[in-house]
């Protein structure tokens, strides 16, 4: 079964369940949101809640990642929880609040994703599932894919892959800067005392 659209009259009143599969071109996702191998599962429940519906499931498929580090590709399965809202009725054109832009990139990391608060519409009393489990996914998504905890990464400067085999170069020119970083925030506790 593809991803259904359901209508509200399809909705009973103890809710729907429903368990589907989905292609990334039906959510519309692009190579750069994620790249998924093969088909997603999906398994979805549905509740009414006056004016709105309450939509909870879960999304499981086997995402291609590439390694900030070593640059190899690797699959990665993924199980992603997710809920949403719909509202029946076509929310007020009410300009959004604007908001400061983060100074920093590390600003941005820290600022809370407002957005996933937001509901969705009902589109002609339709539930359009497509953008919405498009958002979770990118949501789900890792900013510094590793293909494992450790790994080593590629020498700054001749490139060989450090998990394969070590280079000749200079052993302190074998670090990656990821691994210099680390070392530096683990000497640096954020964590606040008490
Ligand atoms: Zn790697
Ligand atoms: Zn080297």
């Amino acid at each position: 079964m593809a991803l259904p659209s359901p209508h509200l009259s399809e909705i009973p009143a103890e809710g729907l369940r429903l368990t589907c599969t989905a292609q990334s071109d039906e959510l519309q996702l692009k190579p750069v949101d994620a790249r998924v191998s093969g088909e997603l599962g999906l398994s979805i429940e549905i509740v009414k809640a006056g004016r709105a519906v309450h939509v909870s499931g879960t999304l499981a498929g086997t995402f291609v990642r590439q390694c900030v580090r070593c640059l190899n590709e690797y699959d990665e399965l993924a199980r992603i929880p997710f809920t949403a809202d719909y509202l029946g009725e076509e929310p007020p054109a009410k300009p959004q609040p604007k908001r400061a832009k983060p100074r920093t990139e590390e600003e941005a990391a820290d600022a809370p994703i407002e957005d996933e608060e937001e509901p969705y519409s009902l589109v002609g009393d339709r539930l359009e599932l497509a953008e919405m489990l498009r958002e979770q996914i990118i949501l789900a998504t890792p900013m510094q894919p590793l293909c494992r905890e450790d790994c080593r990464g590629l020498c700054l400067t001749c490139g060989q892959d450090l998990n394969e085999r070590r280079c000749d170069c200079p052993e302190e020119q074998q670090e990656s800067p990821f691994l210099v970083l680390r070392k530096l925030t683990e000497g640096t506790p954020k964590r606040p005392r008490g």
